[in-house]
């Protein structure tokens, strides 16, 4: 008798898992409310900038998206920008850096992490991630900061925050900034205090798949009001606020959100907090219910972390001790009604735009003579954890599953046993 869905056996699980986005009559309405407005975009520059509270009959979705996203996240300042990337982008510009400069950047993590940093002519500099957590890892920080190091760029990645604590400390040691890509962290935090209010700004995604939604979108969040200032002309193509409108004073872009899609991300917004708490509850569970299988190992949950987003709920999948290529294991538990992953192919500086060093005009940043000798290929010999979770160890399971029940998470649990019991068959 067959004991896996793979080779005939009934699935685990045929029941679908929950859909995302999650949406309803509210946000319909919204939608239709900006339609006849005729207002579509956020026709306001400079609008909410100065405003860490709404305003009475503020009319404009994108500024009351800004200044209670903005506040959730412990800061006062919000600029809505068309994506994640954009933000991030903006956020690097408005620091005002030297040419070749770098910027610390997780191994592990999305291209624009990086890329950010590339669009403004510095230079990423790949650290590996911690082997519990798969985020940036405090020493190998420590090891890569050099005297043209400006800045550590933290990715919370999956929505579990970095070791704040250990970052801070070496932050204000070495005299470097945090840049927070939040984009996995939408209402988390540590100790009480919200990602994305640890840095000189943070900047978050509302991309389809992101823990908050408009399809597009992303936010820079800061404290700082000149930082605010300044990408805020940024996203106005260089404008400046008080200024005729047209005198450009910055090299910008226009990266705005529309009124569309604040107007959908604020009915989301009413959502995020129950959505992030049932995320946790799930989350935590399923980890008691994957202790006890062999193989494999959920990440360690740091406790200082306050609040886990659950953005991407991440195993550690053991291919020596369970003689099973992960591929195939991936392939089983699909079978049995799980969607999982691997998740990054490889790290991202194993990209050929990396290893060819094909930026911007087909070079390295503008006059950095510096680099001309940083060869990417050769962070593989200083990322083994980030080397080792993208060639067999991670598995993914998406945030949406995580919306589901305790017997949804049993049933990841089973399917997990299942296969690992099975795993001889597999061979
Ligand atoms: C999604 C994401 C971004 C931003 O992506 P956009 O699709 O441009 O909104 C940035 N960093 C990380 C780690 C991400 O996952």
């Amino acid at each position: 008798m067959a004991k896996l869905a793979l080779h005939g056996a009934a699935p685990v699980r045929t029941k679908p898992w929950p859909q995302w986005p999650v949406y309803d009559e509210q946000d319909e309405e919204a939608l239709t409310r900006v339609l006849r407005s005729g207002r579509w975009w956020r026709f306001a520059f400079g609008a909410g900038l100065e405003l860490a509270e709404p305003t009475e009959g503020e009319t404009s979705e994108v500024a009351r998206f800004q200044q209670t996203f903005a506040r959730m996240h412990g800061c006062a300042y919000g600029i809505a920008t068309a994506n994640g990337t954009g933000s991030l982008e903006m956020g690097v510009r408005a620091m005002d850096w030297d040419v070749g400069d770098e910027v610390l950047v997780p191994a592990y993590t999305y291209v624009a992490s990086a890329t950010c940093a590339l669009q403004n002519n510095l230079v990423p500099v790949f650290v590996d991630v911690h082997p519990d957590t798969y985020n940036i890892d405090p020493a190998r920080v420590e090891e890569a900061v050099t005297d043209r190091t400006r800045a550590i760029m933290l990715v919370h990645f999956g929505g579990q925050l970095a070791d704040m604590d250990a970052l801070g400390e070496i932050a204000d040691r070495r005299g470097l900034a945090i840049l927070e890509d939040a984009a996995h962290a939408h209402g988390c935090s540590w100790k009480g205090r919200p990602a994305g209010s640890f840095g000189a700004w943070s900047s978050f995604s509302f991309q389809a798949a992101k823990n908050l939604t408009a399809g597009e979108g992303g936010i820079l969040c800061t404290n700082d009001p000149g930082l605010a200032e300044a990408c805020e002309s940024l996203l106005w193509s260089g404008r400046r606020i008080g200024r005729p409108w047209y005198e450009f004073h910055r090299l910008g872009w226009n990266y705005r959100l529309t009124e569309f899609q604040a107007a959908i991300l604020n009915v989301q917004m009413t959502r995020l907090a129950d959505q992030v708490a049932h995320r946790e509850r799930m989350g935590r569970y399923l980890t008691e219910r994957l202790a006890p299988i062999r193989g494999v190992r959920p990440l360690v949950r740091d406790e200082r972390m306050t609040r886990h987003g659950y953005h991407i709920y991440m195993f550690r999948y053991d291919e020596e001790e369970l003689g099973l290529p992960r591929a195939r294991f991936v392939e089983a538990l699909a079978a049995e009604g799980i969607p999982a992953f691997g998740g990054y192919a490889f790290p991202l500086y194993r990209n050929p735009m990396f290893l060819d060093k094909r930026f911007i005009n087909g070079a390295f940043p503008l006059g950095s003579a510096y680099h001309e000798d940083l060869d990417y290929a050769a962070f593989a010999q200083k990322c083994p954890v980030s080397e080792r979770a993208c060639a067999s160890e991670a598995v993914w399971l998406e945030q949406r599953m995580f919306l589901g029940s305790e017997q949804d998470m049993d049933d990841i649990a089973e399917a997990v046993a299942r296969v690992v019991e099975n795993r001889d068959a597999l061979r």
